[in-house]
């Protein structure tokens, strides 16, 4: 499977993302995760993401480009990935079309997920991730009160990006920048659109409805 997934922070792709690693055995490739795993490392790349990250707006197309270019070299990745948070922007879609016409690849669909805003920025509120494991929680299913990770036991946070001013510029940015995609994965019919208000199993089902219903090459 080669998918890309892509919709407003907080619509669920990460979550989506690793369901459909266990089904397909893909390689996940978030530019989000590559991002904050820089930062963590403070490489000069991390650091230059940083500030753009933290304020909510989307770090500079050449630097996520390089890290797609990388993600994608290994042959066992190129076969069956997941795209998750890239492209974001019209030159990372056609960078993205031109590395994958470079590697003889064609994607299996590009699925849209939709949720409206003001549950986003209560759904933003609400994420916790833990900084061992990276496993996602809403403090609505785990209790207010809850520090640490039911998994690993590693200290839960809230990501500076989830905060609601950060959050509303997202928005923004998403609304600018990256919902123009739609119009461009449509025209060259590779689209899906997939209502992501729905509860985490019922939305998986759908995307797999979608894969397996949908598996002739676009
Ligand atoms: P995410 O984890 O996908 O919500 O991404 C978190 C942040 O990382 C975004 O708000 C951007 O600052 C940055 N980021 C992730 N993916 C991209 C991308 N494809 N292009 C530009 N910035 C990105």
């Amino acid at each position: 499977m080669r998918i890309i997934l892509f919709g407003p922070p907080g619509v669920g792709k990460g979550t989506q993302a690793k369901l459909l690693v266990e089904e397909f055995h893909s390689a996940h490739i978030s530019t989000g995760d590559l991002l904050r795993e820089a930062m963590k490392k403070q490489t000069p790349l991390g650091l230059k993401a940083q500030q753009y990250m933290e304020s909510g707006n989307l770090v500079p197309d050449d630097v996520v480009i390089g890290l797609i270019g990388e993600a994608l070299k290994p042959e066992e990745a190129q076969q069956n990935f997941i795209l998750d948070g890239f492209p974001r922007t019209l030159p990372q879609a056609k960078a993205l079309d031109a590395l994958l016409e470079k590697l003889n690849i064609r994607l299996d669909g590009v699925v849209s997920l939709h949720v409206d805003n003001e549950e986003i920025v209560r759904r933003l509120d609400q994420r916790r991730l833990c900084s061992t494991c990276g496993r996602i929680y809403t403090l609505g299913c785990i209790g207010a009160e809850a520090t640490t990770c039911a998994n690993c036991g590693g200290q839960l946070y809230q990501r500076e990006d989830d905060k609601p001013g950060p959050v509303r510029r997202r928005l923004e940015v998403y609304q600018q920048q990256t919902k123009p995609l739609i119009d461009y994965y449509r025209e060259t019919e590779r689209l899906v659109s997939i209502d992501g208000t729905h509860e985490i199993g019922y939305v998986h089902k759908q995307l797999l409805d979608y894969l397996y219903r949908d598996k002739v090459h676009v």
